[in-house]
């Protein structure tokens, strides 16, 4: 069966990362005959500045017929004064809300070749592997009402509104029972029982979910704790699930005990487990066109496409194995180098992924 990608380079580095990926899927391809259909189109500030919109009418109907999108990032400051409605961020959000992609799959691995990269002591973060699932297309940067006011005494007020569903809360701790099944078998749910009543609710139907997974052993712990955890002994932790905010929030903590922006990958997958794969990290204008930029984080987002949609986890693996191979040479971009290391670009670091992959 032929796999049919569409590829959103974005803006910025997007291009460099999205090409320095694009160079790996024609090694699967070449190396062990993987079969697929590679298609490209705009989103973002390239979209703005081609179309007017930052997602097009083309985009949309590619991404809906793909089996699977990587992106690399969206935005700078070129279109900071763009209408908000049109920003390249709002194709992005509305990108995600068209395909329904409410679960979003960002792993907190650390390779042990940049324990030292960590800000914290090694013995806290060596063999880091988690995985935090974070909804991502409600709560409380989604519910209605909202804005910014004023009162009849002239004060302004703002206000926002937290609401889930039953059914938005049950599908994503599905999913992260699912996930919690193909690792270690345990998970941990987060969430703000004691004051918040929405994430009572939360509680509630975890428990309840609990019961079709006896196998998963469970754990509910609230997130200001969950916050402390993941600094005191983040290794305590598999898999983590919570709510929009919270999953925000928590995620980009636990993806600094890796060391590096550079490194990161995520996933937000939708019922059928399709998904856009791209980087945590952004479009990094300070960088873009100077062969400057980390792929590892796009190519690893790869490797998550590879697993979660593609379902073709050996490739994913042989990806992976590359990465650790190179980084076990010494190969380091600038984002992940110590001061006394020499580093590579782009293009170096990607050609050396390829020639690892066995
Ligand atoms: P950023 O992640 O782009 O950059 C932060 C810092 O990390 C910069 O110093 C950058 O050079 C560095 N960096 C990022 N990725 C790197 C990589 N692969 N290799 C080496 N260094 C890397 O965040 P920012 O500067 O706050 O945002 C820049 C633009 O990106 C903004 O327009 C923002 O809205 C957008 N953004 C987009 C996404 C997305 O597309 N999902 C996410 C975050 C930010």
């Amino acid at each position: 069966m032929t796999d049919k990608i569409l590829l959103l380079s974005g803006d910025g580095i997007g291009p460099e990362i999205v090409g320095a990926t694009e160079r790996v899927i024609h090694a699967l391809g070449h190396k062990y005959g993987y079969s697929y259909d590679l298609e490209h189109s705009l989103l973002g500030g390239c979209a703005i500045d081609a179309d007017g919109d930052s997602l097009p009418q083309k985009t949309l109907e590619l991404a809906k017929e793909a089996d699977a999108i990587l992106l690399g990032a969206v935005g700078g400051p070129r279109w900071d004064k763009v209408e908000r409605a049109i920003r390249p961020e709002r194709g992005l959000l509305r990108l995600r809300a068209e395909l329904d992609l409410y679960c979003n799959l960002r792993p907190a691995v650390l390779f042990p070749a940049l324990v030292n990269s960590s800000s914290l002591k090694s013995e806290i973060v060596s063999g880091l592997d988690l995985m935090i699932i974070r909804e991502l297309t409600s709560g409380i940067y989604f519910g209605q009402p909202r804005g910014v006011e004023i009162r009849e005494d002239g004060e302004r007020y703002g206000y926002n509104t937290l609401t889930y569903t039953e059914t938005e809360i049950e599908r994503i701790v599905r999913s992260a029972f699912e996930i919690a099944s193909k690792r270690s078998g345990r998970l941990c749910s987060v969430d703000k029982a004691n004051v918040l009543e929405v994430t009572e609710l939360w509680r509630d139907i975890v428990t309840e979910v609990s019961k079709d997974y006896p196998a998963i052993s469970l754990e509910h712990m609230y997130v200001d704790n969950a916050a402390m955890q993941l600094v005191r002994d983040p290794k305590q932790f598999d898999v983590l699930v919570t709510s929009n905010m919270f999953g925000d929030i928590l995620s980009d903590l636990a993806a600094m005990l890796t060391g590096s922006i550079g490194m990161l990958p995520s996933a937000s997958l939708d019922d059928a487990a399709k998904g856009l794969f791209e980087p945590v990290h952004g479009s990094a204008p300070d960088i873009a066109g100077q062969n400057l930029a980390n792929p590892i984080a796009t190519i690893l987002s790869l490797s998550m496409m590879l697993k979660y949609s593609l379902k073709e986890p050996d490739l994913a693996e042989k990806i992976e194995q590359a990465i650790s191979t190179v980084l076990d040479a010494g190969l380091r971009t600038a984002d992940i180098s110590l001061a006394d290391e020499s580093t590579v670009g782009t293009d170096e670091m990607t050609t050396a992924i390829i020639d690892a992959m066995k």
